[in-house]
Protein backbone atom coordinates (compact mmCIF):
# COMPACT_ATOMS: atom_id res chain seq x y z
CA UNK A 1 0.00 0.00 0.00
CA UNK A 2 1.36 3.31 -0.78
CA UNK A 3 2.31 5.51 2.27
CA UNK A 4 0.85 8.89 2.21
CA UNK A 5 1.32 10.33 5.46
CA UNK A 6 5.37 11.39 6.33
CA UNK A 7 5.34 10.31 9.89
CA UNK A 8 8.54 11.91 10.80
CA UNK A 9 7.32 15.31 10.38
CA UNK A 10 6.00 15.01 13.33
CA UNK A 11 9.25 13.88 14.94
CA UNK A 12 11.61 16.60 16.48
CA UNK A 13 14.46 18.44 14.10
CA UNK A 14 17.29 18.18 16.48
CA UNK A 15 19.22 15.42 17.56
CA UNK A 16 21.69 17.01 20.35
CA UNK A 17 21.05 18.24 23.90
CA UNK A 18 22.56 21.63 22.25
CA UNK A 19 20.53 21.91 19.30
CA UNK A 20 17.52 21.47 21.73
CA UNK A 21 18.89 24.16 24.09
CA UNK A 22 19.08 26.61 21.38
CA UNK A 23 15.92 25.78 20.48
CA UNK A 24 14.69 26.27 24.14
CA UNK A 25 16.69 29.58 23.96
CA UNK A 26 15.26 31.62 21.14
CA UNK A 27 11.72 30.25 22.56
CA UNK A 28 12.30 31.37 25.64
CA UNK A 29 13.52 34.63 24.25
CA UNK A 30 10.24 34.96 21.98
CA UNK A 31 8.00 34.14 24.67
CA UNK A 32 9.19 36.60 27.37
CA UNK A 33 8.93 39.58 24.64
CA UNK A 34 5.55 38.31 23.48
CA UNK A 35 4.25 38.49 27.21
CA UNK A 36 6.05 41.53 27.96
CA UNK A 37 4.31 43.41 24.89
CA UNK A 38 1.20 41.80 24.64
CA UNK A 39 -0.42 40.85 28.12
CA UNK A 40 -0.40 43.40 31.07
CA UNK A 41 -0.52 40.85 33.50
CA UNK A 42 2.96 39.30 32.79
CA UNK A 43 4.04 43.04 31.72
CA UNK A 44 3.67 43.75 35.30
CA UNK A 45 4.98 40.48 36.91
CA UNK A 46 7.91 40.30 34.77
CA UNK A 47 8.55 44.05 35.78
CA UNK A 48 8.18 43.39 39.16
CA UNK A 49 10.77 40.88 39.28
CA UNK A 50 13.11 43.17 37.26
CA UNK A 51 13.04 41.02 34.12
CA UNK A 52 13.14 42.65 30.82
CA UNK A 53 13.02 41.23 27.26
CA UNK A 54 16.49 41.85 26.60
CA UNK A 55 18.00 40.91 29.28
CA UNK A 56 17.47 37.29 28.84
CA UNK A 57 20.64 35.72 27.07
CA UNK A 58 20.96 32.72 27.89
CA UNK A 59 18.37 29.27 29.73
CA UNK A 60 19.60 30.42 33.27
CA UNK A 61 17.82 33.60 32.92
CA UNK A 62 14.68 31.43 33.64
CA UNK A 63 15.30 31.09 37.20
CA UNK A 64 14.45 35.15 37.27
CA UNK A 65 11.68 34.93 35.88
CA UNK A 66 8.56 34.54 38.37
CA UNK A 67 5.91 31.78 38.44
CA UNK A 68 2.56 31.70 37.38
CA UNK A 69 -0.26 29.88 39.55
CA UNK A 70 -3.76 28.40 39.12
CA UNK A 71 -4.89 31.35 41.36
CA UNK A 72 -3.54 34.14 38.48
CA UNK A 73 -5.39 31.90 36.14
CA UNK A 74 -8.72 32.06 38.11
CA UNK A 75 -7.68 35.76 38.64
CA UNK A 76 -7.79 36.42 34.97
CA UNK A 77 -10.80 34.77 34.50
CA UNK A 78 -13.03 34.51 31.53
CA UNK A 79 -9.82 35.18 29.50
CA UNK A 80 -6.22 35.16 31.71
CA UNK A 81 -3.27 35.49 30.19
CA UNK A 82 -4.69 36.78 27.10
CA UNK A 83 -1.68 38.02 24.77
CA UNK A 84 -3.33 38.27 21.60
CA UNK A 85 -6.15 40.69 20.16
CA UNK A 86 -9.72 38.66 20.30
CA UNK A 87 -9.82 38.48 16.65
CA UNK A 88 -6.59 35.95 16.33
CA UNK A 89 -8.53 33.51 18.99
CA UNK A 90 -9.87 30.78 17.06
CA UNK A 91 -11.84 28.73 20.02
CA UNK A 92 -11.60 28.12 23.93
CA UNK A 93 -10.98 25.07 26.59
CA UNK A 94 -11.68 25.08 30.15
CA UNK A 95 -10.10 22.16 32.40
CA UNK A 96 -12.05 21.10 35.44
CA UNK A 97 -12.03 23.25 38.14
CA UNK A 98 -12.80 21.24 41.39
CA UNK A 99 -13.22 24.07 43.25
CA UNK A 100 -14.37 27.93 41.94
CA UNK A 101 -13.65 29.10 38.67
CA UNK A 102 -12.89 26.82 35.66
CA UNK A 103 -9.47 27.51 34.53
CA UNK A 104 -10.27 28.89 30.70
CA UNK A 105 -7.29 28.65 28.30
CA UNK A 106 -7.77 30.30 24.36
CA UNK A 107 -5.77 28.66 21.74
CA UNK A 108 -5.00 30.55 18.27
CA UNK A 109 -5.17 28.62 15.13
CA UNK A 110 -1.24 28.40 15.32
CA UNK A 111 -1.51 26.72 18.95
CA UNK A 112 -4.45 24.56 18.27
CA UNK A 113 -2.03 23.62 14.75
CA UNK A 114 0.89 22.90 17.08
CA UNK A 115 -0.70 21.06 19.63
CA UNK A 116 -2.21 18.86 17.15
CA UNK A 117 0.90 18.41 15.40
CA UNK A 118 2.64 17.32 18.88
CA UNK A 119 -0.37 14.88 19.97
CA UNK A 120 0.21 13.34 16.53
CA UNK A 121 4.25 12.78 17.33
CA UNK A 122 2.56 11.23 20.77
CA UNK A 123 0.53 8.96 18.10
CA UNK A 124 3.64 7.88 16.22
CA UNK A 125 6.09 7.17 19.02
CA UNK A 126 3.12 4.64 20.21
CA UNK A 127 3.26 3.01 16.74
CA UNK A 128 -0.27 3.63 15.74
CA UNK A 129 -0.19 4.55 12.08
CA UNK A 130 -2.55 5.16 9.07
CA UNK A 131 -3.97 0.97 9.50
CA UNK A 132 -4.83 1.88 12.94
CA UNK A 133 -8.97 2.42 14.02
CA UNK A 134 -8.90 4.28 17.47
CA UNK A 135 -11.83 4.25 19.45
CA UNK A 136 -11.76 7.83 21.34
CA UNK A 137 -13.53 6.53 24.82
CA UNK A 138 -12.25 10.62 26.53
CA UNK A 139 -15.09 12.99 26.84
CA UNK A 140 -15.96 15.72 24.43
CA UNK A 141 -16.59 19.26 24.22
CA UNK A 142 -15.12 22.14 26.61
CA UNK A 143 -12.76 19.23 27.57
CA UNK A 144 -9.56 19.23 25.47
CA UNK A 145 -9.29 15.70 25.25
CA UNK A 146 -11.78 14.24 22.80
CA UNK A 147 -11.20 16.52 20.04
CA UNK A 148 -6.93 16.49 20.62
CA UNK A 149 -7.19 12.68 20.44
CA UNK A 150 -9.37 12.64 17.98
CA UNK A 151 -7.67 15.65 15.65
CA UNK A 152 -4.28 13.80 16.09
CA UNK A 153 -5.35 10.50 15.36
CA UNK A 154 -6.80 12.17 11.92
CA UNK A 155 -3.69 13.64 11.44
CA UNK A 156 -2.06 10.43 11.16
CA UNK A 157 -4.75 9.13 9.33
CA UNK A 158 -5.82 6.66 11.67
CA UNK A 159 -9.56 6.12 11.63
CA UNK A 160 -11.63 7.77 14.00
CA UNK A 161 -13.77 6.09 16.16
CA UNK A 162 -15.43 9.17 18.64
CA UNK A 163 -17.70 7.08 21.16
CA UNK A 164 -16.63 9.39 24.01
CA UNK A 165 -16.63 8.29 27.64
CA UNK A 166 -19.33 5.89 29.08
CA UNK A 167 -21.63 4.30 27.15
CA UNK A 168 -20.63 0.57 28.05
CA UNK A 169 -22.81 -0.87 26.13
CA UNK A 170 -21.95 0.74 22.93
CA UNK A 171 -18.32 0.97 23.58
CA UNK A 172 -18.34 -3.18 23.55
CA UNK A 173 -20.43 -3.43 20.25
CA UNK A 174 -18.18 -0.92 18.69
CA UNK A 175 -14.84 -2.87 20.22
CA UNK A 176 -16.60 -6.31 18.10
CA UNK A 177 -18.04 -4.57 15.58
CA UNK A 178 -15.49 -2.44 14.11
CA UNK A 179 -12.29 -3.84 15.46
CA UNK A 180 -10.43 -0.77 16.72
CA UNK A 181 -6.78 -1.56 17.42
CA UNK A 182 -5.97 1.43 19.71
CA UNK A 183 -8.53 2.52 22.38
CA UNK A 184 -7.96 5.86 24.29
CA UNK A 185 -9.47 6.65 27.29
CA UNK A 186 -8.76 7.46 30.94
CA UNK A 187 -7.09 4.79 33.25
CA UNK A 188 -10.43 4.55 35.38
CA UNK A 189 -12.38 3.78 32.23
CA UNK A 190 -9.47 1.90 30.91
CA UNK A 191 -10.05 -0.59 33.95
CA UNK A 192 -14.01 -0.47 34.03
CA UNK A 193 -13.62 -1.51 30.37
CA UNK A 194 -11.29 -4.47 30.89
CA UNK A 195 -13.91 -5.57 33.41
CA UNK A 196 -16.58 -5.63 31.31
CA UNK A 197 -14.93 -7.04 28.68
CA UNK A 198 -14.10 -9.98 30.98
CA UNK A 199 -17.36 -9.86 32.16
CA UNK A 200 -19.10 -10.38 28.69
CA UNK A 201 -15.81 -12.67 27.55
CA UNK A 202 -14.94 -10.54 24.87
CA UNK A 203 -11.21 -10.76 24.60
CA UNK A 204 -11.40 -13.05 21.84
CA UNK A 205 -13.92 -10.90 19.56
CA UNK A 206 -11.80 -7.64 20.12
CA UNK A 207 -8.57 -6.42 18.56
CA UNK A 208 -7.16 -3.92 20.85
CA UNK A 209 -3.25 -4.06 20.93
CA UNK A 210 -2.59 -0.74 21.97
CA UNK A 211 -4.37 1.24 25.03
CA UNK A 212 -3.53 5.04 25.02
CA UNK A 213 -4.75 6.42 28.59
CA UNK A 214 -4.13 9.31 30.28
CA UNK A 215 -5.41 12.05 32.80
CA UNK A 216 -4.75 10.36 35.94
CA UNK A 217 -2.50 8.63 38.06
CA UNK A 218 -1.96 4.69 38.00
CA UNK A 219 -0.69 2.00 39.90
CA UNK A 220 1.41 -1.20 37.63
CA UNK A 221 -1.01 -3.67 39.07
CA UNK A 222 -4.08 -1.55 37.75
CA UNK A 223 -1.87 -1.49 34.26
CA UNK A 224 -1.30 -5.26 34.18
CA UNK A 225 -5.17 -5.54 34.83
CA UNK A 226 -6.22 -4.00 32.45
CA UNK A 227 -3.79 -5.03 29.80
CA UNK A 228 -4.45 -8.60 30.54
CA UNK A 229 -7.93 -8.42 30.78
CA UNK A 230 -8.14 -6.45 27.20
CA UNK A 231 -6.29 -9.74 25.73
CA UNK A 232 -2.27 -8.37 26.44
CA UNK A 233 -2.93 -4.93 25.16
CA UNK A 234 -0.05 -2.47 25.33
CA UNK A 235 -0.51 0.50 27.51
CA UNK A 236 0.83 3.97 26.70
CA UNK A 237 0.28 6.69 29.70
CA UNK A 238 0.21 10.17 27.76
CA UNK A 239 0.33 12.91 30.15
CA UNK A 240 -1.26 16.37 29.81
CA UNK A 241 -2.76 19.80 31.03
CA UNK A 242 -4.96 21.88 29.48
CA UNK A 243 -2.79 25.15 30.43
CA UNK A 244 -0.30 23.75 28.02
CA UNK A 245 -2.71 22.87 25.47
CA UNK A 246 -4.31 19.86 26.60
CA UNK A 247 -3.50 16.18 26.09
CA UNK A 248 -0.47 14.84 24.64
CA UNK A 249 2.43 16.62 25.89
CA UNK A 250 4.98 13.61 25.50
CA UNK A 251 4.03 9.88 25.62
CA UNK A 252 5.51 6.78 27.19
CA UNK A 253 7.85 5.53 24.61
CA UNK A 254 7.64 1.47 23.32
CA UNK A 255 10.56 0.69 26.07
CA UNK A 256 8.08 1.57 28.22
CA UNK A 257 9.87 2.85 31.20
CA UNK A 258 9.76 6.41 31.02
CA UNK A 259 7.55 9.46 29.24
CA UNK A 260 9.19 11.87 26.61
CA UNK A 261 7.95 15.05 26.72
CA UNK A 262 8.59 17.76 24.09
CA UNK A 263 11.39 19.87 25.25
CA UNK A 264 11.16 21.53 21.82
CA UNK A 265 7.49 22.70 22.60
CA UNK A 266 8.27 23.65 26.03
CA UNK A 267 10.48 23.35 28.80
CA UNK A 268 9.98 21.71 32.29
CA UNK A 269 11.74 22.38 35.28
CA UNK A 270 11.33 20.23 38.47
CA UNK A 271 11.23 22.42 41.51
CA UNK A 272 10.64 21.30 45.41
CA UNK A 273 6.99 21.94 46.05
CA UNK A 274 8.01 23.94 49.53
CA UNK A 275 10.72 25.86 48.92
CA UNK A 276 10.37 26.64 44.89
CA UNK A 277 13.55 25.91 43.91
CA UNK A 278 14.86 23.67 41.68
CA UNK A 279 15.73 20.00 42.50
CA UNK A 280 18.37 17.81 40.64
CA UNK A 281 18.01 15.39 38.05
CA UNK A 282 16.49 12.58 38.97
CA UNK A 283 14.81 14.03 42.43
CA UNK A 284 11.51 14.36 42.56
CA UNK A 285 9.06 17.62 42.96
CA UNK A 286 6.67 19.94 41.00
CA UNK A 287 6.37 20.18 37.44
CA UNK A 288 7.34 23.70 35.91
CA UNK A 289 6.48 24.57 32.46
CA UNK A 290 7.47 27.36 30.07
CA UNK A 291 6.02 27.53 26.76
CA UNK A 292 8.69 28.37 23.62
CA UNK A 293 5.60 29.66 20.85
CA UNK A 294 2.28 29.37 22.81
CA UNK A 295 0.52 32.51 21.21
CA UNK A 296 -2.91 33.24 22.66
CA UNK A 297 -2.26 32.15 26.83
CA UNK A 298 1.66 31.40 26.85
CA UNK A 299 3.37 30.00 30.08
CA UNK A 300 6.00 31.36 32.00
CA UNK A 301 7.26 29.23 34.57
CA UNK A 302 3.82 27.79 35.38
CA UNK A 303 3.77 25.28 38.34
CA UNK A 304 1.65 22.59 37.41
CA UNK A 305 1.24 20.62 40.65
CA UNK A 306 1.97 17.43 39.28
CA UNK A 307 5.15 15.55 40.92
CA UNK A 308 7.68 14.10 38.33
CA UNK A 309 10.96 13.71 37.94
CA UNK A 310 13.34 14.62 35.13
CA UNK A 311 15.52 11.64 34.00
CA UNK A 312 19.15 12.11 32.96
CA UNK A 313 20.21 10.74 30.14
CA UNK A 314 19.12 9.14 26.88
CA UNK A 315 16.07 6.17 26.74
CA UNK A 316 17.16 3.18 25.18
CA UNK A 317 14.95 3.25 22.03
CA UNK A 318 17.19 5.92 21.11
CA UNK A 319 14.88 9.09 20.92
CA UNK A 320 16.52 12.79 21.96
CA UNK A 321 13.43 14.16 23.47
CA UNK A 322 14.38 14.64 26.99
CA UNK A 323 12.55 12.60 29.49
CA UNK A 324 10.26 12.66 33.07
CA UNK A 325 8.74 9.77 35.13
CA UNK A 326 5.39 8.84 34.85
CA UNK A 327 3.54 11.01 37.05
CA UNK A 328 3.26 10.56 40.46
CA UNK A 329 0.51 12.32 41.65
CA UNK A 330 -0.43 15.97 42.56
CA UNK A 331 1.54 18.35 44.87
CA UNK A 332 -2.22 18.85 46.17
CA UNK A 333 -3.20 15.16 46.85
CA UNK A 334 0.01 14.82 49.02
CA UNK A 335 -1.64 14.64 52.94
CA UNK A 336 -0.13 15.13 56.02
CA UNK A 337 -0.37 12.32 58.10
CA UNK A 338 1.04 12.34 62.34
CA UNK A 339 3.67 14.61 60.10
CA UNK A 340 4.74 12.48 57.44
CA UNK A 341 3.87 13.61 53.71
CA UNK A 342 2.51 10.75 52.15
CA UNK A 343 1.62 10.81 48.14
CA UNK A 344 -1.17 8.19 47.50
CA UNK A 345 1.04 6.68 44.42
CA UNK A 346 3.24 5.74 47.69
CA UNK A 347 0.05 3.48 48.76
CA UNK A 348 -0.82 2.59 45.02
CA UNK A 349 3.08 0.54 44.83
CA UNK A 350 2.94 -0.98 48.51
CA UNK A 351 -0.41 -2.45 47.42
CA UNK A 352 0.84 -3.37 43.77
CA UNK A 353 3.37 -5.87 45.33
CA UNK A 354 1.37 -7.41 47.63
CA UNK A 355 -0.34 -10.66 46.31
CA UNK A 356 -3.82 -11.06 46.42
CA UNK A 357 -5.08 -7.74 46.12
CA UNK A 358 -7.09 -5.99 43.34
CA UNK A 359 -6.24 -2.67 42.41
CA UNK A 360 -8.52 -0.36 43.68
CA UNK A 361 -8.13 0.46 46.63
CA UNK A 362 -9.41 3.49 49.17
CA UNK A 363 -7.45 5.50 52.24
CA UNK A 364 -9.93 7.13 54.76
CA UNK A 365 -8.39 9.50 57.06
CA UNK A 366 -10.20 10.43 60.72
CA UNK A 367 -9.41 12.19 63.31
CA UNK A 368 -10.54 11.01 67.28
CA UNK A 369 -12.09 14.48 68.56
CA UNK A 370 -11.49 14.18 72.41
CA UNK A 371 -7.81 12.59 71.88
CA UNK A 372 -6.84 14.53 68.69
CA UNK A 373 -5.33 11.54 67.38
CA UNK A 374 -5.33 10.65 63.14
CA UNK A 375 -5.91 7.77 62.32
CA UNK A 376 -5.56 6.08 58.67
CA UNK A 377 -7.87 2.99 57.46
CA UNK A 378 -6.72 1.86 54.03
CA UNK A 379 -9.48 -0.07 52.19
CA UNK A 380 -8.38 -2.63 49.88
CA UNK A 381 -10.29 -4.92 47.62
CA UNK A 382 -9.25 -9.28 47.64
CA UNK A 383 -8.64 -10.64 44.25
CA UNK A 384 -10.81 -12.54 42.68
CA UNK A 385 -9.54 -15.99 43.59
CA UNK A 386 -8.41 -15.18 46.90
CA UNK A 387 -9.94 -16.68 49.84
CA UNK A 388 -11.57 -14.64 52.40
CA UNK A 389 -9.18 -16.69 54.73
CA UNK A 390 -6.00 -14.84 53.73
CA UNK A 391 -7.54 -11.56 55.09
CA UNK A 392 -5.35 -12.18 58.31
CA UNK A 393 -2.19 -12.36 56.35
CA UNK A 394 -2.59 -9.78 53.78
CA UNK A 395 -3.57 -7.08 56.17
CA UNK A 396 -0.25 -8.25 58.64
CA UNK A 397 1.61 -7.58 55.24
CA UNK A 398 0.03 -4.03 54.36
CA UNK A 399 0.88 -3.06 57.85
CA UNK A 400 3.95 -3.74 58.23
CA UNK A 401 4.69 -2.43 54.66
CA UNK A 402 3.53 0.61 55.46
CA UNK A 403 5.61 1.23 58.92
CA UNK A 404 8.51 0.23 57.14
CA UNK A 405 8.12 2.01 53.82
CA UNK A 406 5.96 4.90 54.83
CA UNK A 407 6.84 5.23 58.30
CA UNK A 408 3.18 5.41 59.76
CA UNK A 409 0.67 3.04 61.48
CA UNK A 410 -2.30 2.24 59.57
CA UNK A 411 -4.98 0.10 59.90
CA UNK A 412 -6.62 -2.54 57.01
CA UNK A 413 -9.91 -3.16 56.31
CA UNK A 414 -10.52 -5.80 53.05
CA UNK A 415 -13.48 -5.92 50.99
CA UNK A 416 -14.42 -8.32 48.74
CA UNK A 417 -13.83 -8.01 44.94
CA UNK A 418 -15.54 -5.40 42.87
CA UNK A 419 -16.76 -3.52 46.16
CA UNK A 420 -15.03 -0.38 46.03
CA UNK A 421 -17.13 1.78 43.55
CA UNK A 422 -15.19 1.86 39.70
CA UNK A 423 -15.72 5.77 37.35
CA UNK A 424 -15.38 6.34 34.61
CA UNK A 425 -13.63 9.77 35.18
CA UNK A 426 -11.00 10.25 37.95
CA UNK A 427 -11.59 7.87 41.14
CA UNK A 428 -11.71 9.41 44.68
CA UNK A 429 -9.05 7.30 46.56
CA UNK A 430 -8.34 9.42 49.52
CA UNK A 431 -11.35 10.13 52.15
CA UNK A 432 -10.18 12.99 54.63
CA UNK A 433 -12.33 14.06 57.21
CA UNK A 434 -10.31 15.41 59.51
CA UNK A 435 -10.82 18.79 61.04
CA UNK A 436 -14.71 18.55 59.86
CA UNK A 437 -15.64 18.53 63.33
CA UNK A 438 -13.38 21.53 64.70
CA UNK A 439 -14.80 25.17 65.16
CA UNK A 440 -13.29 27.77 63.13
CA UNK A 441 -11.40 30.44 64.87
ZN1 LIG B 1 12.19 5.99 24.86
Amino acid sequence: MEQTIDYQQFMPHFHTDEELAAIQLQGLKWTVRHAWENCPFYHDRLAQAGVTPDSITSLDDLQRLPFTTTEDLRDGYPFPLRSVPFEKIVRIHASSGTTGKRKVLCYTQKDVDDWIHHFARAFVMAGVTAEDRVQIAVGYGVWTAGIGFQSACEKVGAMALPVGPGNVDMQCQFLVDFQPTVYCCTASMGLLMAEEIHRRNLADKINVRKIIYGSERSSRSMRARISELFGGAELFDIPGLTELCGPGSGIECTDHDCIHYWGDYYILEIVDPDTLQPVPDGKWGEMVVTTLCKEAAPLIRYRTRDISRILPGRCTCGSPLPRHSRIMGRSDDMFKFRGVNIYPSSIDTILSQIPGLGSEYQVHLSRDDKSGRDSMVIWVEREKDTSEERNAAISTEIIEQCKKRLLVTVNVSIVEYGALPRSEKKSQRIFDSRGLNESVI
